[in-house]
């Protein structure tokens, strides 16, 4: 087996050095070139020191109009919609082979952006994001139409077409990952895309779309504008040429998203939003201290700032003391620093006013009669970062245990039974990742199928491929993301009956 692949920058000296050499975005992305909007400018902070990475330019609703129809325009040129499927494929293989030529500075502008470790983006937010564009290459000419029996005297086919223009909102604690859940599916299947990211973190989504153009992307098939959910994702989302819109992001811009457009075309919307996952442990898990060391990983890593976060962690009783103890351990092995620093395991928090509503959580779990055994609601005097949080004797009603915090706070409650542990687990609004630890397989079987969850995972956290779909059920949303699945929405379907002489 082949070691996987490492960058080869080691210190924090050559990934500052490496932010000296390169041009950092600061324009919108349009028709294939840089494109100063209307609307001002907006500075993106780094949550490693807050000071400035770059001012980018604000788009106002005609740059967002603008953006749409150039988009419509490159679709209707038939130059990507009506190309050869296997030239598309080949297009985007291109692309993700340039992103991985240019991932160190990709990788930089991600843990430059919302403070992820910058070995973390490397091999986590990258490499998913690229191997995304690669499997969705390497699917546009695989995918088939139908043709069923029908009836004797006739042929009838059902076939795929693609929308038009694809209208995606993202949030920032992914920026590469989570636009790449969706670009690459929109564009197999001959869509043109006009994609808005968060304001907090344009600029790797942005360079990645520099990049598209140099792999041969025809110019208006991936827009990228700018500038603040409000103004620039409610316009995207309103327009009347965007024939569908993909989004991730929280429960209630999602909610506000359905509006708009039953205000608007009545598109089709599809919902990838936020999460309160319960973990569960049993004694007879075949390795509990795995089950620790992942439990304490489902919710730091990113900081917590996870839609998969595994924030409820449900153990059976016999075992709490035991368990809590190792999770705590493995959260205090934590390196807490700067994301540029490749011994960093975890950065801060996104932004000043995100690290202020995760303390405030804590405040008020502390007010709910709730144990803290580690961590505190007071800020550490270096900015943005925080200690992970853990709670025990939660109440399963209470907010700690309902409300997604997006932030490294961890809510234990325990369980006597398999079908209380079902109840508990079950007793969110959201749907979204689950898990469970255990030996006995007929109890994993049995428990998989009652979960209200889109992903389930048995004695693992957060594993998963392309083939497989991401997205959840309930207030988590609908119309997973990735596989072959993760495509379907891209597209109508469309029936032609041919009449035989
Ligand atoms: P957010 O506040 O919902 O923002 C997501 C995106 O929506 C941003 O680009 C934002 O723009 C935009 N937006 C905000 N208001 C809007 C409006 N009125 N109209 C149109 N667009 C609007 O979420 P976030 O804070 O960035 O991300 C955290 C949330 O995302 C959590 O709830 C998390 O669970 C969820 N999430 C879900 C998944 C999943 O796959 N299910 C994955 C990751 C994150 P601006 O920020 O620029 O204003």
């Amino acid at each position: 087996m082949t070691a996987p692949r490492v960058s080869a920058l080691t210190t924090r000296q050559e990934w500052l050095d490496l932010r000296d050499r390169i041009t950092i975005p600061s324009a919108m992305w349009v028709d294939g070139r840089w494109d100063e909007a209307d609307g001002g400018v907006t500075s993106v902070i780094s949550p490693r020191d807050g000071l400035a990475v770059a001012d980018v330019t604000s788009a106002g609703a005609e740059d967002v109009d603008r953006a749409v129809r150039g988009a419509r325009r490159a679709f209707e040129s038939g130059l990507w919609s009506r190309l050869e499927p296997r030239e598309r494929g080949e297009a985007l293989i291109r692309w993700a082979d340039l992103l991985d030529q240019h991932r160190d500075e990709l990788a930089l502008l991600v843990a430059l952006e919302m403070g992820k470790p910058v070995i973390v983006a490397w091999n986590v937010e990258l490499r998913t994001a690229i191997n995304t564009i690669r499997w969705y290459g390497e699917l546009a000419d695989k995918l088939m139409d139908e043709s069923p029996r029908g009836r004797n005297g006739a042929v009838a086919l059902v076939t795929r077409e693609p929308l038009g223009v694809v209208g995606a909102i993202t949030p920032w604690n992914f920026p590469m990952t989570l636009s790449m859940f969706k670009v690459p599916a929109a564009l197999a299947a001959g869509n043109s895309i006009v994609v808005k990211p968060a304001t907090q973190t344009p600029l790797s989504l942005l360079r990645a779309a520099e990049l598209s153009a140099e792999a041969g992307l025809p110019p208006g098939v991936l827009q990228v504008v700018t500038g603040s959910g409000s103004g620039v994702g409610s316009a995207l989302a309103r327009h009347h040429d965007v024939a569908t819109l993909t989004f991730t992001g929280s429960t209630e811009v999602g909610k506000k998203l359905l509006t708009y457009a039953g205000e608007s075309n009545a598109k089709p919307v599809w919902l990838e939003l936020g999460g309160k996952s319960p973990n569960i442990v049993f004694p007879d898990a075949p390795d509990l201290d795995k089950a620790a060391e992942m439990a304490a990983w489902a919710i730091s890593f990113n900081s917590g700032q996870m839609c998969t976060a595994g924030s409820r962690l449900l153990v059976h009783e016999d075992i709490r003391d035991d368990f809590v103890a190792r999770v705590v351990k493995h959260l205090e092995a934590h390196v807490i620093g700067d994301p540029l620093d490749p011994a960093t395991t975890m950065g801060p928090l996104a932004y000043a006013a995100h690290r202020d509503d995760v303390l405030d959580e804590v405040r008020q779990g502390i007010a709910d009669g709730a144990t803290l055994v580690a961590g505190s609601d007071a800020r550490r005097d270096d900015g943005l970062y925080v200690d992970p949080v853990v709670f025990v004797d939660v109440d399963q009603d209470s907010r700690l245990a309902q409300h997604e915090i997006f932030g490294p706070v961890l809510s234990v409650l325990t369980f006597s039974s398999e079908a209380e542990a079902i109840a508990v687990a079950n007793n969110s609004d959201f749907g979204l990742g689950s898990a469970i630890w255990t030996g006995d397989l007929s109890r994993a079987h049995r428990l998989s199928r009652q979960l209200q969850a889109g992903l389930v995972w048995v004695n693992c956290y957060e594993e998963g491929d392309t083939s497989v779909p991401f997205g959840g059920q309930k207030l988590s949303g609908h119309g997973a993301d990735r596989s072959v699945h993760g495509l379907e929405k891209y597209t109508a379907l469309k029936t032609t009956w041919i009449e035989l002489a």
